[in-house]
C-alpha cells in the first residue's frame, strides 16, 4: 500500500489523502477505515472527518464505488491493476490519538486516515509527506527523507508523526535500545535534567522486565499553550500531548509520569496483550475483560518505576498514591461495576463522565487492586517474589512470542508466583464491586500506610508511626540496578 500526504491550504485543517493499491485481480475492492485506533477501547469512527472522496483507475479515469457501511467503501475497479483513491481528511484536533495540521505543524495518527483492505494487511506500506523542505520528522518508522516505510498497515498505524520546522530532540541509551524524546512547542527544556530522569525510569524498567521489545523508542511530545495531558502508547514510540507550556514543575511532573506510565505499555499491552485484541478488529467494538491489567498495573507501575528510579522521593510517589486513592473512593466507591464489568463496558462509556455510580475506572480502581497484589506476594515472600514475577513471566510467555493472555491465564500467573489460591482477591477486588478499604489497608498497613476516611466521605492517604514497617517500605520502594 501505498500513501501520500499533502495539505496545499493547511490553515483549513485539510490534509489531502492519496492511497494507491495496485496489483488487483478481482473486480472490486473494498477499503475500510478504521472505526476506532488501539489504546482507546470506544468507536471513534475517523470516517466522518473525511469531506471528499474519490478513486481513479491507472490512466485517471474515474472509478464507481458506493459506501457498504459508514466506514467501508466497494470499488469497482472495473479490470483496472492499480487504483488510486483521494479523499481528504479534516485533522483540526490536537489529543494524543489525532491528527491536526496547520502553516507550521503536520501531526498524523495514520490511524485516523490510512485506508485498508483485509487481504492485504501484512503488505509493507510506504507514505510519503509532501511537506516543506526544512521540516523535520519525528516518527518511529524506518525513514528515507520524506519517505517513511512499515513492514505492515498494523506498524504503519502504530507510527503516529510530528513534522515541523521547529522540533527539538535529544537521544539515551538504556539496556540495548536508544531512546530519543521530540519536542514540539514553545518551550525551553532542560536537557541535563530529562536525560537523566528519563534514562534512570527506563533503566529500571528493562532490569525488571529482563528485556525490552524494541531496538529505537521514540518518546514525541507536542506541548500545548492551553492545559491538556494525554497519551498514547504505540509499538517503538508514545505520542504525548501535554499543556500549559508555561507552568515549569508540574508540567514537567505529568512529563514524568506520563512517559514512564507509555513506556511501561510497550511490554503491557502493545506486547503482553490480551488475546481479544489480537490481532485489532478495526471495523467493530473488541470486548474484554482485562483493562484492569493493561491500565491498572501499568498505572501503578508508572508512578512506582518512577519512585524506584530515585527521580521521585517517597513524598511524590504518595502523593500519585494518595490521587488514585482520592479519584476511586471519593468518586466511585459505591459504584455498581466490578473492574472485569468496567472493562468490558468501555465501549459502552469507559471515557465520558456517565450516570451516577455506574462504573469503575480500571484505572485509578486497577491501579489500587494492583498495588494490593503486590503487597500480598511480597508479604508471602517475604519480597523474594513480587507483582514484578507475574508481568515478567507474562512477557516471557504471552509477550516474546506475541500470543496474547486470557484473564485465566493470568490468574493463573499470580498464583503460580503466590503459590496460594487468591480467592478472596478475585471475588472481592476484580470480580465484584465490593469496597475493597478493609483489604487496601491491610496491605497498606504492612508498608506503614493507610487510608483514613473521613465523615464527609473524602479520604487521606497517612504514614504510621511504625518502625517495623520502614524497612518493608524500603524493599518495596526502592531498587538497586
Ligand atoms: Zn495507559
Amino acid at each position: 500500500m501505498f500513501y501520500r500526504l499533502s495539505a496545499p491550504n493547511p490553515d483549513t485543517h485539510f490534509i489531502d489523502v492519496e492511497c494507491r493499491i495496485d496489483a488487483l485481480s478481482q473486480p472490486t475492492v473494498e477499503l475500510q477505515l478504521p472505526a476506532w485506533r488501539p489504546g482507546r477501547y470506544e468507536l471513534q469512527n475517523f470516517a466522518k472527518n473525511i469531506q471528499k472522496f474519490h478513486v481513479f483507475d491507472e490512466n485517471e479515469r474515474a472509478l464507481p464505488f458506493k459506501k457498504m457501511t459508514k466506514d467501508r467503501w466497494l470499488i469497482q475497479s472495473d479490470g483496472a491493476e492499480a487504483i488510486t483513491v483521494r479523499y481528504n481528511y479534516y485533522a483540526n484536533a490536537q489529543n494524543a490519538g489525532s491528527s491536526f495540521v496547520s502553516h507550521d505543524l503536520l501531526y498524523v495518527n495514520p490511524v485516523n486516515l490510512c485506508l485498508y483492505t483485509e487481504n492485504r494487511l501484512h503488505e509493507p506500506c510506504t507514505l510519503v509527506l509532501d511537506i516543506p523542505e526544512n521540516y523535520i520528522i519525528a516518527c518511529g518508522l524506518s525513514k528515507d527523507g520524506k519517505k517513511l516505510r512499515a513492514k505492515d498497515y498494523y506498524e504503519l498505524i502504530d507510527s503516529p508523526m510530528l513534522a515541523s520546522a521547529s522540533l527539538q530532540c535529544q537521544s539515551y541509551e538504556a539496556g540495548s535500545t536508544k531512546f530519543h524524546v521530540w519536542i514540539q512547542g514553545n518551550i525551553k527544556p532542560d536537557w541535563t535534567q530529562i536525560l537523566n530522569d528519563f534514562q534512570r525510569f527506563s533503566e529500571v524498567q528493562i532490569a525488571t522486565m529482563g528485556s525490552f521489545p524494541e531496538p529505537e523508542y521514540h518518546f514525541l511530545n507536542l506541548i500545548l499553550p492551553q492545559p491538556h495531558y494525554h497519551g498514547v502508547e504505540h509499538r517503538h514510540s508514545t505520542m504525548i500531548v501535554l499543556g500549559p507550556d508555561d507552568e515549569g514543575e508540574g508540567l514537567y511532573t505529568d512529563l514524568l509520569g506520563v512517559s514512564s506510565h507509555e513506556l511501561y505499555h510497550a511490554w503491557n499491552v502493545i506486547r503482553i496483550r490480551p488475546k481479544e485484541l489480537l490481532p485489532y478488529d478495526l471495523t467493530r467494538e473488541n470486548y474484554f475483560p482485562t483493562c484492569f491489567v493493561v491500565e491498572g498495573v501499568t498505572t501503578y507501575y508508572g508512578d512506582l518505576f518512577l519512585r524506584r528510579a530515585g527521580v521521585f522521593d517517597d513524598t511524590a510517589y504518595f502523593r500519585e498514591l494518595q490521587t488514585y486513592l482520592k479519584r476511586h473512593f471519593e468518586n466511585s466507591r459505591h459504584a455498581a461495576q466490578s473492574l472485569v464489568e468496567s472493562s468490558w463496558d468501555l465501549w459502552l462509556d469507559g471515557y465520558e463522565k456517565g450516570i451516577p455510580q455506574r462504573k469503575v475506572s480500571v484505572y485509578q480502581k486497577g491501579a489500587l487492586a494492583a498495588l494490593i497484589l503486590d503487597l500480598t506476594i511480597r508479604k508471602i515472600h517475604r519480597h523474594k517474589k513480587s507483582l514484578d514475577d507475574v508481568m515478567r513471566l507474562l512477557w516471557e510467555r504471552f509477550g516474546i512470542p506475541f500470543v496474547g493472555y486470557s484473564i485465566e491465564d493470568y490468574q493463573a500467573t499470580v498464583e503460580e508466583v503466590a503459590g496460594e489460591p487468591l480467592t478472596w482477591y478475585w471475588q472481592d477486588c476484580i470480580f465484584s464491586n465490593v469496597p475493597f478499604d478493609t483489604h487496601l489497608n491491610h496491605a497498606l498497613g504492612w508498608v506503614g500506610l493507610q487510608m483514613v476516611t473521613f465523615s464527609d466521605g473524602t479520604v487521606q492517604l497517612q504514614e504510621l508511626d511504625d518502625p517495623r514497617a520502614v524497612l518493608q517500605r524500603k524493599q518495596w520502594l526502592e531498587m538497586d540496578i
